[in-house]
């Protein structure tokens, strides 16, 4: 059985990660997606354990020290990190599993496992990124605009994925995740082995 892929999705806030990650998790239930343990409060709606572990800066730091985090990350002045036991086991039992990380988290996640595919999710424009993140009303403007500055800076880097979907029509943009996903199963190294199973009962044919 070959190993599971390890998918780093990163965007800018409101570009739709957790929008486009849902729906695709939705269709493709066998993808794992990893808790973040974070520092930053809980927004409304949010709750423990769904996405985020939401954890204080004396628990973040124990994390550290145990070194129990894959890598992790200060945005806004909170703490953002990937737990590395869930990830790490996902893997060696043949699941994929999707990092929802920014983009510093990806540059070190790469650096540790380069065989990690990755994929930015883009939005079509300054202007729909901006009406997105204020209409969603989970923040006031300050952190808005805040959001908006990391992000420019951010869609700067996106040159160092492997992949970009752009969010502008929802169902497209789950679409060429699947795709990716699918794609990215379907790749020889993951499926080499099929070759052998495929052949196993050649002696047995009187061809
Ligand atoms: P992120 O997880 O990247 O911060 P969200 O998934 O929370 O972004 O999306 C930000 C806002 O934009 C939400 O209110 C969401 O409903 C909306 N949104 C997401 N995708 C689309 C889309 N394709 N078209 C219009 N609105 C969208
Ligand atoms: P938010 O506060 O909007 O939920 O997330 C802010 C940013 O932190 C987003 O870019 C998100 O992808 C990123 N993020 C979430 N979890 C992690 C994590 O575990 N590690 C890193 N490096 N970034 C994360």
């Amino acid at each position: 059985m070959p190993k599971g892929t390890l998918f780093i999705v990163s965007g800018p806030s409101g570009s739709g990660k957790d929008t486009v990650l849902g729906r695709l998790l939705a269709l493709h239930p066998e993808v794992r997606l990893s808790i973040s343990s974070i520092t930053r409060p809980m927004r409304e709606g949010e709750r423990e354990g769904e996405k985020y572990h939401f954890i204080s800066r004396e628990e973040f730091e124990a994390l550290l020290a145990a070194d129990a985090l894959l890598e992790h990350n200060v945005y806004l002045g909170n703490y953002y990190g990937t737990p590395r036991r869930p990830v790490e086991e996902a893997l060696a039992a043949g699941r994929d599993i999707i990092l929802e990380i920014d983009v510093n988290g990806a540059d070190k996640v790469r650096d540790l496992m380069p065989e990690a595919v990755s994929v930015f999710i883009m939005p079509p424009s300054l202007a729909a990124l901006e009406q997105r993140l204020s209409g969603r009303g989970t923040e006031d403007a300050a952190t808005v605009r805040g959001r908006l500055k990391e992000a420019v800076g951010e869609i700067a880097r996106a040159a160092s994925y492997d992949y970009i979907v752009v969010n502008d029509d929802l169902d497209e943009a789950v679409a060429c995740m699947a795709a990716v996903i699918v794609g990215e199963r379907a790749k020889i190294h993951k499926q080499k082995y099929l070759i052998d199973e495929v052949l196993q009962d050649v002696e047995s044919r009187n061809w």
